[in-house]
């Protein structure tokens, strides 16, 4: 394949790798071609989960980017760790199994107690302990996240819950789970955000003591599950940081949490981008490649501009994190602008494959489906221009 890089560069590598971190993207690429299409597929196939993937980025320290060095992970900056997943999605893996260790950890760094961070954040960084599970939904109260019902009442020295989450990811193949949850009724508080609080809940004795997790099948295997409290008591110290300050804390992860997905999504953007490139140079109807049209060139070129743009936003907004700026807007709008150019750049590499791109062997319809998720979640992109509007244009509040 041959494809014009961002330099101009006439380049026989895939767009992705022309990038910063070139060693970190190497030793991720190294990864990554070890689990081909037909790994991921035969997952599908079993709704499996990749233990083994996970395995092996977390035996090489990758889960660990983000935790400091005095912890045990290396200390990386925010952009590190984004590229190690836009890098798994790049080369045709997913990042969405382990992604959320990265950020999860992040309300346990800035929040937690010394005792907290030492008895958790080493054995995490040496993978001892998978914190992958990350419960905010629930079934009735959806992106309006104060009204959410998990209750978390105090019983002495323990908190007793009682609740139902709802499109937990991983919680089935996490060790400990980060659970938001109502500590003061709705109507004792002054402001709605005040009365939640933040736990970190050790599954291994939760499950079957008052916590149930099912699995909830999915359009893209993503092993979601629905998680049932029924009177799940805790130790108080599973508390993080103060009581009822909840909402804040999870606020505060969010800016990480947007600008690693949106990273992500544009892996997946520029993987399924390479794939119709190269198809499109292969492929030959009515005795010519059918890259030679401009009907097959144009969305692709238009669908690698728009790749282009929101990856300077991620860039962008992972500078001004690492800055110690207020990213919420570019966070937000690399989200926004992410998820919306990978799932195009996937759309426009499903025309461009015809019917083969049905075909599971390409790996491609698995990718359009898994990069229509990142418009939904973490967070949905009505939500972002709703940011967007009220905090930057000083618009009203519009709910
Ligand atoms: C595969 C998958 C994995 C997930 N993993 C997790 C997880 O690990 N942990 C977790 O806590 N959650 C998880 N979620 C949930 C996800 O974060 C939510 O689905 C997402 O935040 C949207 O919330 P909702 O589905 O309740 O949509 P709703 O809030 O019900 O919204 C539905 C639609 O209405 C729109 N809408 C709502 N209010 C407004 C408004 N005021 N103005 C304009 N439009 C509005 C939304 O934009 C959306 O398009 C996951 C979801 C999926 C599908």
């Amino acid at each position: 394949m041959n494809v014009v890089s961002m330099t101009g560069k006439s380049s026989s590598r895939p767009i992705v790798t022309e990038n910063d971190y070139p060693e970190l993207r190497e030793a991720v690429r190294r990864i990554c071609e070890k689990f081909p299409l037909e790994y991921w597929n035969a997952l599908e196939e079993r709704d499996s989960y990749p233990t083994e993937f996970v395995d092996r980025l977390t035996r090489e320290g990758f889960l660990a980017a983000l935790i400091p060095e005095e912890y045990g992970g290396s200390g990386l900056p925010l952009r590190a760790a984004a590229v190690i997943l836009q890098e798994i999605n790049g080369n045709g893996c997913q990042a969405s199994p382990c992604h959320a260790q990265m950020y999860i950890m992040g309300t346990l760094l800035r929040h937690g107690s010394e005792e907290q961070k030492q008895t958790y954040l080493p054995q995490i960084a040496a993978g001892k302990l998978r914190l992958q599970a990350f419960g905010i939904t629930e079934p009735d109260t959806g992106s309006d996240t104060t009204k959410l019902k998990t209750r978390a009442k105090r019983k002495g020295d323990r908190y007793v819950i009682y609740g139902q989450k709802v499109w937990t990811s991983r919680a089935l193949h996490s060790d400990l789970l980060l659970l938001l949850a109502r500590t003061t009724p709705l109507e004792e508080v002054k402001k709605k955000t005040d009365g939640l609080s933040v736990f970190l809940i050790d599954l291994r004795e939760a499950v079957g003591n008052g916590l149930s997790i099912s699995p909830l099948p999915a359009m893209i295997n993503h092993s979601t599950t629905e998680m049932f409290f029924d009177g799940l008591e805790i130790p108080e110290t599973c508390l993080i940081g103060e009581e009822g300050k909840g909402f804040r804390y999870i606020l505060d992860g969010m800016n990480a949490e947007r600008i690693l997905v949106a990273t992500e999504a544009l892996g997946d953007g520029y993987w399924c981008l390479n794939k119709a490139v190269d198809y499109a140079g292969s492929r030959k109807v009515f005795d010519r490649t059918i890259g030679t049209n401009q009907g097959v060139q144009f969305p692709l070129a238009r669908a690698y501009v728009e790749l282009q743009a929101a990856d300077l936003m991620c860039r962008n907004a992972a500078a001004q994190f690492e800055a110690g700026l207020d990213c919420a807007a570019s966070a937000n709008m690399a989200k926004l602008l992410a998820s919306e150019a990978a799932f195009k750049a996937a759309d426009v590499a499903m025309q461009t494959l015809g019917g083969f791109s049905f075909a599971r062997e390409y790996g491609l319809e698995r990718k359009w489906r898994e990069s229509r998720l990142y418009q939904i979640a973490p967070i949905s992109t009505n939500l972002v221009l709703s940011y967007v509007a009220q905090h930057v244009l000083g618009m009203d509040r519009s709910y």
